[in-house]
Formats: C-alpha cells, sequence, structure tokens
C-alpha cells in the first residue's frame, strides 16, 4: 500500500503563481525567518537543525548542522552559498523547488545565513536553468522590497546580501570547492581538502554551501520544532526527500516521500510502474554516479543507511528505472560519455582514464569490442577509484563497477557476437546463447 504523506517541500508547486512572493506570504511564507530572528539565537538555530537529523541533499548526506557548526563563532566576513548547479543526469528535483517555490529556498538560505554568522549570500545556478534564473531574480528582488533581505531584516539588526550568479553549465561546478573557484571568477576546477570551505572558501574565508533542497527543509525544521521534523524517515535518515523519476515508467516525474520508503512503492505506486509491464533489468537509484541496482533488489528502501548494504547509494535520489529490453552496455556507453565530457582536467586518472574508458565502451558497443577491452574497463575502474583529485573519480567507476559486476554476461556477449544482442538482428544470430538471464534475445525482431 502507497504511503500517505502531506508534502511539505512540494506542497505549494502545483498552486497557480505559486513562485511569487504574494502565493509564498499567503500560505505561511517568511514566518520561520520570523520567528528564527525574533524567538532563536543562531546557537539555537544551529542545535535544532542538528537535532533535526536533516543530511544534506545535494549527494553526500553529511548532516547539515554540523556542517553549520563548523563555521568559525568569531566575527568575521563569512559566506553562504546556494548549490544551484544541480547538473546530474536524472536529477532534476531541486529544478522544481527554483522554479516553483523559489521563496522557501530563499528563507532557508536567510536562516542558515543568520544561524552562522553570514552576510553576503550567493545563487550558484546552473546556466542552463533559464526559467530559473529568471525566477531567482525576481524573488530575491520581492524578498529585499518586503524587507527579507537587505538592511535590518524585519527589524531584526541582522542584514543579508544576496546575488544571482550564473554558471556555464559545468557539471564540475556542483562541487563545492569548484563552486567557489567559479564563484571568484576562474575556471571551475576543484580545491584541495582541507582545507574545507567552512574554513577557506570564498575569497578564502568561511563559507557555508548547502544545497537548494537542503536548504527548503530549514523553515519547516524551525516552524515545527526537530523533533517533529526527526520522526519523519527513519533515525539515520530524518526528513522529507524529494525522490525524481525517469525512465521507463509510465509516470516519471518528482514525488516527495518520507525517507525510508521502499524503492518498489515509489516505481509502482507512484510513478505508475514500468511501461508495457515489462520487468526491470536495472535501477540507478541516486543519480549517475552511484552504483547500479538489478530489478531483484527492488525491495530496498531508499535512505542513507539501506541503499550502501545494497551496493548502491542514496546520492540526489534520482531514480532512472530501465525495462528488460534495455542494453546495459550501452547505458555505461553513454555514463561515460557524460563523465568524459564533464571531466576538468585536472588530474590524470580521470582526464585520460574517463577518455579511455569511453573509447573501451564505444568500440564494444560498436561490435568492434575484444575481450581485452572488457579487461581494461576493468583495469581503468581499479586505476581512476580513489586516485582523482575530487569526487568526481569515484562517480564515474562506482556505476561501472557495478555494471561490469551485474551485467558482465552482456559485455561478454557484445564482443563474441560483434555487438548488442538486443538492438541488432544480425548480432544477435551471431552470438552464442547468454550465460546469464538477463539478456532478452528476441527482442531482436522487436
Ligand atoms: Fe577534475 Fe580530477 Fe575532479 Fe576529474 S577527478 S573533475 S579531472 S579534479
Amino acid at each position: 500500500m502507497a504511503t500517505t504523506f502531506e508534502p511539505v517541500l512540494l506542497r505549494r508547486v502545483d498552486l497557480a503563481r505559486s513562485e511569487t512572493i504574494d502565493v509564498y506570504l499567503a500560505t505561511g511564507g517568511y514566518e520561520a525567518l520570523r520567528k528564527a530572528l525574533n524567538e532563536h539565537t543562531p546557537a539555537d538555530l544551529i542545535a535544532m537543525v542538528k537535532a533535526s537529523g536533516l543530511r544534506g541533499r545535494g549527494g553526500a548526506g553529511f548532516p547539515a548542522g554540523l556542517k553549520w557548526s563548523f563555521m568559525p563563532q568569531e566575527n568575521v566576513q563569512k559566506y553562504l552559498c546556494v548549490n544551484t548547479d544541480e547538473g546530474e543526469p536524472g536529477t532534476f528535483k531541486d529544478r522544481v523547488l527554483i522554479e516553483r517555490d523559489p521563496h522557501q529556498v530563499i528563507e532557508g538560505a536567510i536562516i542558515a545565513a543568520y544561524a552562522v554568522g553570514a552576510s553576503r549570500a550567493f545563487v550558484y545556478i546552473r546556466g542552463e536553468f533559464f526559467v530559473g534564473v529568471k525566477r531567482w531574480i525576481k524573488a530575491i528582488a520581492d524578498a529585499y522590497e518586503r524587507g527579507f533581505l537587505g538592511e535590518n531584516i524585519l527589524g531584526s539588526g541582522y542584514s543579508l546580501d544576496l546575488t544571482v550568479h550564473r554558471g556555464a553549465g559545468a557539471y564540475i561546478c556542483g562541487e563545492e570547492t569548484a563552486m567557489i573557484e567559479s564563484l571568484e571568477g576562474r575556471r571551475g576546477e576543484p580545491r584541495l581538502k582541507p582545507p574545507y570551505p567552512a574554513q577557506y572558501g570564498y575569497l578564502h574565508q568561511p563559507t557555508l554551501v548547502h544545497n537548494v533542497e537542503t536548504l527548503a527543509n530549514v523553515p519547516h525544521i524551525v516552524l515545527h520544532g526537530p523533533e517533529w521534523y526527526a520522526g519523519i524517515g527513519t533515525s539515520g535518515s530524518a526528513g522529507p526527500k524529494i525522490f525524481c523519476v525517469s525512465g521507463h515508467v509510465n509516470r516519471p516525474g518528482v514525488f516527495e516521500l518520507p525517507l525510508g520508503v521502499p524503492l518498489r512503492e515509489i516505481i509502482y505506486e507512484h510513478a505508475g510502474g514500468v511501461r508495457g509491464d515489462k520487468r526491470i533489468k536495472a535501477i540507478i537509484p541516486g543519480g549517475a554516479s552511484t552504483g547500479l541496482l538489478t530489478g531483484d533488489q527492488i525491495d530496498v528502501t531508499m535512505d542513507f543507511d539501506a541503499l550502501p548494504k545494497a551496493g548502491s547509494a542514496l546520492g540526489t535520489g534520482a531514480i532512472v528505472v530501465m525495462d528488460e529490453d534495455t542494453c546495459m552496455v550501452d547505458v555505461a556507453r553513454r555514463t561515460a560519455r557524460f563523465f568524459a565530457h564533464e571531466s576538468c582536467g585536472r588530474c590524470v586518472p580521470c582526464r585520460v582514464g574517463s577518455q579511455r574508458t569511453l573509447e573501451a565502451l564505444t568500440r564494444i558497443t560498436d561490435g568492434r569490442g575484444a575481450p581485452a577491452d572488457i579487461a581494461a574497463l576493468d583495469a581503468l575502474a581499479e586505476g581512476i577509484g580513489g586516485k582523482t583529485f575530487c569526487p568526481m573519480g569515484d562517480a564515474q567507476v562506482g556505476p561501472l563497477m557495478s555494471s561490469l559486476r551485474l551485467f558482465r554476461d552482456e559485455y561478454e556477449a557484445h564482443v563474441a557476437g560483434g555487438g548488442c544482442r538486443i538492438h541488432d538482428p544480425a548480432a544477435a544470430a551471431a552470438a552464442p546463447a547468454s550465460k546469464g538471464p538477463r539478456i532478452r534475445t528476441a527482442r531482436a525482431s522487436g
């Protein structure tokens, strides 16, 4: 049975003109900010967010309150960056928030900035989000006009300026230090960590960087209390989560549910099941950088603890469902093409390894592959994972390694049959029988 859950983060997105400040105010907007400024000290707010159990929604899942507490107490210039550089294939949850309810994120950002003592904040937004950029600019202007931004916010004595900065579409600028480099006007390349941005961020000053969805949770924690928030989800994975579901489902879209919801429920109850009632071959549970699951793992719960045990990760909560007719080698090639294109080029294992990975996968999908190409993929995954300057190395080998482990028979069949047996009838006729159950040879004539 489907979980009944009253949306928290998406509760306004279907209202007419939901992006406007009038609708936001009419539906309780900025009440949390008023409460935060009038009733709580910054230390209170940090304690509240810690007690709520909120963890970052951008992929890493780091505890938000702990991150806030890492910001120094001293009275120095501090910054806050709203990471709006959503760009991982399959992920489109932040886009809904920034286009349909930007004030919710702005309110969360102001409260976070107040809690850590930042007086300057930036929205670093992906350049391709044309509608999102317009809505942010308008929402920020309206927030200034109504006294929620600028000097002496709501008469509290606290002041904050918020500026929109457009990125140029580089995936790596979603990594917090690359984003800060880009904000400073340089090429978006990651910095060595430590020091972390909380000590050494924008213009070498302490900087809190948070994902859009993470900040959208903050007003609700302040309004309803950390106990209420911690009561949603599971003990290690508190709160609501926006899952974006795409691929071979009947009803792709964004669905807000408590963390800990079974993957099966999301796919079959909320996303309408698999198109044509086909069998699920594989699932990406948390965006293109998370390991694949098979259709047999559909009963895993979507949270920070269960997915690693199943060999993957919650990531951004971007679920891509692939049916039985999907060529998993082609999925690996498409994913590798993304990472090869997005490698910033700073370190050799990622810059060169991603290209060699793409080349080997292209040979295999084109029917020119040899057994040595599969061995090369194993070696490349080994040579890139854990040996790169930033997490993008691990991000690209996780899905590849899981694909090689779970669907190795498809790689071998491509090599033996000179191409894809699912999509190429000639290769299907020439290929020996599969060793595993996951390749559907009958599809060749369909
Ligand atoms: Fe750039 Fe290296 Fe990170 Fe790849 S792993 S994005 S080359 S810093």
